[in-house]
C-alpha cells in the first residue's frame, strides 16, 4: 500500500510513452461510459491500475457526467460550490481506453469510479432516493489555514470538499474508504441532521466562505467536518465566562446543547467509518492515506471494548462537568476529539455486531456487511424521531441507538439481540436489557428489575 503514488506514475508515464504517438484527442466531445485506467482497490493486493468504465459522462476533459461535478479550488457563492471545472488530460490507446496524463486527471478519474460504485450501494441498501445526482465536489480546495491531507462533507452546500495531500502513501482523492465516510456525511445530514435544530443556528460557522468557516479552520484531526453545522449550538457568550483566572462557568442548557451537538458527531463519525469498511472491506482504510491515525481508528479489535463504552459514560459526565477549560475553543476541541473517539468505538462495536451477525445467519461477511448497511439506513430516522421525543428527558443514553438498531432488524435472532443487550448491560447503569423470543424474531426488551 505504501509508496503507491510514485508506482502508479511510474505507470501513468510508461503508458504515455506508449501511447504518445497515437495523439490527443479532443477528449471534451467524449461521453456516455468511457474505459478508463484507474487506481483500484482489490483489498487483498491493496492498490493496483486497472482499466474501469466510468458511465454516464457528458465530457471526459473535466470528468463530469451523472455522479460527479467537479470544481477546482472553488469559493462558496449562495451556497453552492463556485468555480471552474478542472480540465483533465488523457491518452488514448490504440484500443480506443484512455489514460489519465497527470496526477490530478488520475484522482478526478478515481473519484467519478468510487462515487459512481457508492450510488449503486446507496440504491442497494435502501438509500437511493436520499442524495440528489450529480454530487458536487470540491478538489485541491484552498483553505486559508493551508490545512491539508483532509477531506469533508460540507451540509451547507451537500459537497465534498478534498484539500491537497501532501504525503507519500495513498491519496485521499484515491482512497475509497475515505470518500464513502465522506459520502455517509450527506446520507446522515440528510436523514437525521437536517432542520433538526433552529434553522437560525446555522449562520453561526458557516458565512458563505470556506475561508471564513471556523469549524473548517480549527480542524485538528482526519477528516473533520462541517457536516453538522445544522446544530452548531447558537454560542450564547452569556453561557460561557472567561473569569480571572477561574473556572470556564458553563450553563447546563448550553452544556447539553453540546452534548447533543458532540453527541450526534460521534455517531455520524462512527457509522461513516463503518460505511467506509462496508464499502472497502478494509477495517484499515484510513490508515492507508494516514497512517499516524492507524492506531486511533483502525475498526480490526478482536473484542469490542467495554471498558471504552463506558467513556461513553464518562463523556456524558464530562459534558456535564463545570470543568477548566481556558476559553470555549480549547472545551469546543476537547468535546470534538472525545466524539471522535466515542464514534469508534461505535465503529469497532457494529463491525462484530456484523461478524457475530454473519456467523449467526452462515452469510458470507460481505453479504452481512451489506445488509447492516441496510439496517443502519433503516435506523437513521428512526433515531433522528426517538432522538426528538426524548430529548427533553435529559442527556440521551449512547447505547439507546443499539435499541434503534435493534427495532428495525426485522429477523433479529437471539445471538444478534444477545450481543446488542450484553453491550447495553455493560454499558449502561440505569437499564437492564434482556431478548425475548416473539413470532419471528427477538427483541430487545427491559428486564424486569
Ligand atoms: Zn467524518
Amino acid at each position: 500500500m505504501k509508496r503507491v503514488l510514485p508506482k502508479i506514475t511510474a505507470v501513468v508515464l510508461l503508458a504515455m510513452a506508449v501511447t504518445a504517438c497515437s495523439g490527443q484527442e479532443e477528449t471534451s466531445q467524449v461521453s456516455g461510459s468511457v474505459e478508463v485506467l484507474s487506481p483500484v482497490n482489490d483489498s487483498k493486493s491493496g492498490y493496483t491500475l486497472k482499466f474501469i468504465e466510468l458511465s454516464g459522462l457528458d465530457n471526459l476533459r473535466e470528468v463530469s457526467g451523472r455522479f460527479v461535478r467537479f470544481f477546482i479550488s472553488p469559493r462558496i457563492l449562495d451556497n453552492r460550490l463556485n468555480g471552474p471545472s478542472p480540465q483533465g488530460r488523457f491518452i488514448k490507446n490504440s484500443e480506443g481506453k484512455y489514460v489519465p496524463a497527470n496526477e490530478q486527471s488520475q484522482q478526478l478519474v478515481a473519484i467519478y469510479s468510487h462515487m459512481q460504485n457508492l450510488a449503486k450501494l446507496d440504491e442497494a441498501v435502501g438509500a437511493g432516493g436520499v442524495n440528489h445526482w450529480p454530487r458536487d465536489i470540491g478538489v485541491a480546495v484552498r483553505e486559508s489555514s493551508g490545512l491539508t491531507n483532509n477531506a469533508l462533507y460540507d451540509g451547507t452546500t451537500d459537497s465534498i470538499l478534498i484539500v491537497p495531500y501532501t504525503k507519500e502513501n495513498l491519496p485521499i482523492a484515491v482512497n475509497g474508504g475515505i470518500l464513502a465516510h465522506e459520502h455517509f456525511h450527506s446520507l446522515f445530514f440528510k436523514l437525521v441532521m437536517k432542520g433538526f435544530d433552529d434553522p437560525s443556528d446555522n449562520n453561526q460557522t458557516d458565512t458563505g466562505s470556506i475561508h471564513d468557516r471556523n469549524g473548517f479552520m480549527k480542524a485538528a484531526g482526519i477528516v473533520e467536518e462541517a457536516s453538522d453545522a445544522a446544530v452548531n449550538p447558537r454560542v450564547d457568550d452569556g453561557g460561557l465566562k472567561k473569569g480571572h483566572g477561574r473556572a470556564v462557568v458553563i450553563s447546563e442548557k448550553l452544556v447539553k446543547r453540546y452534548y447533543n451537538r458532540y453527541f450526534h458527531r460521534a455517531l455520524n463519525e462512527g457509522l461513516a467509518d463503518v460505511w467506509g469498511w462496508v464499502y472497502t472491506g478494509d477495517p484499515d482504510f484510513i490508515a492507508s492515506s494516514l497512517p499516524a491515525f492507524k492506531g486511533l481508528r483502525t475498526l480490526n479489535v478482536a473484542d469490542y471494548e467495554v471498558v471504552s463504552l463506558v467513556k461513553a459514560e464518562r463523556f456524558r459526565d464530562f459534558s456535564a462537568a463545570y470543568v477548566n477549560y481556558r476559553d470555549r475553543s480549547q472545551y469546543e476541541d476537547d468535546m470534538r476529539d472525545k466524539s471522535y473517539r466515542l464514534g469508534t468505538q461505535y465503529s469497532r462495536l457494529l463491525k462484530l455486531f456484523t461478524e457475530t451477525a454473519a456467523d449467526a445467519r452462515n452469510v458470507d461477511h460481505q453479504e452481512m456487511r451489506k445488509e447492516v448497511a441496510k439496517w443502519i439506513v433503516a435506523a437513521l430516522p428512526v433515531y433522528r424521531q426517538d432522538f426528538i421525543d426524548t430529548d427533553s428527558q435529559g442527556y440521551y443514553p449512547p447505547t439507546r441507538f443499539l435499541s434503534v438498531l435493534a427495532s428495525v432488524i426485522p429477523d433479529l435472532n437471539q445471538k444478534e439481540c444477545e450481543f446488542l443487550a450484553e453491550v447495553v448491560n455493560s454499558t449502561e447503569e440505569n437499564t437492564a436489557k434482556t431478548c425475548v423470543a416473539s413470532a419471528k424474531r427477538y427483541d430487545l426488551t427491559e428486564a424486569k428489575k
